[in-house]
């Protein structure tokens, strides 16, 4: 980190506007986001989520997407806004230490309510993109860092989705039901 003569006196308690602590909190929030979004894109659709991750089918008959997948919307925009500077350049614009702020409720809030399984799990409310079946099944990460996976458990197709394409089913059933 480069020290910037006249200004670490004005600020000598923390960077930029922000306090140290709140600082660590931010490298923190940047460094856990990426491990957590592909879990929140997967979270809404497993078996032991809670009632109120589940997907809903609404009244006008539209499915809204689970709530972990709009957190894991959200958390990516405030994670590409911010990659586009210096971090110690977001803190010491008092609207982008806004979107910092921002982005360490979202990912604080998303760790506590929706903790990632450790466990495999069956996936609902979505079908194999292969084989059209019931048959997704949940894995989580086997070591930090590693990914988490979704592969079909049909012996006869047997397909793996990334968390990627995992989105990306989720994206074709939402446009699928909005469309009939
Ligand atoms: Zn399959």
């Amino acid at each position: 980190m480069k020290d910037r003569p006249g200004k670490k006196d004005k600020h000598n308690k923390g960077v930029g506007y922000m306090s140290k602590e709140e600082f660590e909190q931010l490298k923190w929030a940047i460094d856990y986001a990426p491990k957590i979004t592909p879990w929140l894109r997967v979270a809404g659709y497993i078996k032991s989520a809670d009632a109120d991750i589940r997907v809903q089918i609404s009244r006008s008959g539209h499915v809204n997407l689970p709530p972990t997948w709009l957190a894991a919307e959200t958390i990516t925009g405030l994670l590409k806004e911010l990659s586009e500077y210096e971090l110690e350049d977001t803190v010491n614009d008092d609207q982008l230490v806004e979107v910092c702020r921002q982005l360490i409720r979202e990912v604080k809030t998303a760790h506590s309510r929706w903790p990632m399984e450790d466990h495999p799990h069956q996936v609902k409310f979505m079908r194999c993109l292969a084989c059209e079946l019931e048959t997704l099944k949940y894995y989580p990460p086997k070591f930090v860092g590693d990914e988490i996976v979704v592969k079909c458990a049909n012996p006869a197709c047997l397909a793996v989705l990334d968390s990627k394409m995992f989105g990306f089913a989720t994206l074709l059933i939402k446009q699928q039901r909005k469309a009939q």
